[in-house]
């Protein structure tokens, strides 16, 4: 899973949200960690290549890229959520 950026590379190494109901962020680091909210409105599951359940949640998501020996981070769209492999469906 990655994401170009100004022609850089970033790849996911984090996969969270933040629900924006009960306003607290939870991650998935493996494919079975499946986690779900304290309000119940959103759940995580899958690790990196995962998915999201549910609609009411912020993206938490971290991607990194390495360009020479640095490690740079891609900063939050809070606009910007078209990923495009998220399973809405739910
Ligand atoms: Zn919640």
């Amino acid at each position: 899973m990655f994401r170009i950026y100004g022609g850089v590379k970033y790849y996911k190494v984090r996969h969270a949200i933040l629900c924006k109901r009960c306003n607290e962020t939870i991650e998935s680091k493996e494919f079975h960690d499946f986690k779900t909210c304290s309000c119940g409105s959103v759940s995580i599951d899958g690790g990196l290549q995962g998915r999201i359940l549910g609609t009411c949640f912020e993206d938490r998501s971290m991607f990194c890229a390495f360009v020479g020996e640095k490690r740079i981070w891609l900063p939050f769209f809070n606009d910007d959520v078209s990923y495009g492999f998220y399973d809405r469906s739910h």
